[in-house]
């Protein structure tokens, strides 16, 4: 997956604040928050959305959500965070490489859409 973005990311070909890193998850703020704290989690491994999750990959999603508290102590969400992932064209995705999205730091919109 040469093109993708957070392959290379992942990869340290483009450079990203690292927040979290294991053998299965990468994690690093977003270039453009839309909150305090907005962190992307990624499995280390292309999949291209949720829409591409199945049995032979689904332990890298497993591990982003051990991750994900992990995550969001470490960045002091104690009061709460949203977590989401955008899937394909009318999801508006723009990067076709699985990721969540943990935002937090105040509260946050009731409305997703
Ligand atoms: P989505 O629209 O759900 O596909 O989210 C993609 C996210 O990636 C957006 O929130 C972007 O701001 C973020 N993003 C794009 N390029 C970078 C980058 N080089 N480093 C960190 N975040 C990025």
């Amino acid at each position: 997956m040469n093109d993708c973005l957070f392959c290379k990311i992942i990869a340290g070909e483009i450079p990203s604040k690292k927040v979290y890193e294991d053998e299965y998850v990468y994690a690093f703020y977003d270039i453009a928050p839309m909150a305090p704290v907005h962190v992307l989690v990624v499995p280390k491994l292309h999949i291209a959305s949720a829409d591409g999750v199945s049995a032979d990959n689904s332990a890298y999603v497993a591990r982003i959500f051990e991750a994900i508290p992990k995550i969001a102590a470490a960045e002091g969400l104690a009061n709460g965070y949203r977590v989401i992932t955008n899937c394909g064209e009318d999801g508006c995705q723009s990067v076709r490489h699985l990721h969540f999205h943990i935002l937090g730091g105040r509260k946050l919109p009731e409305t997703l859409a």
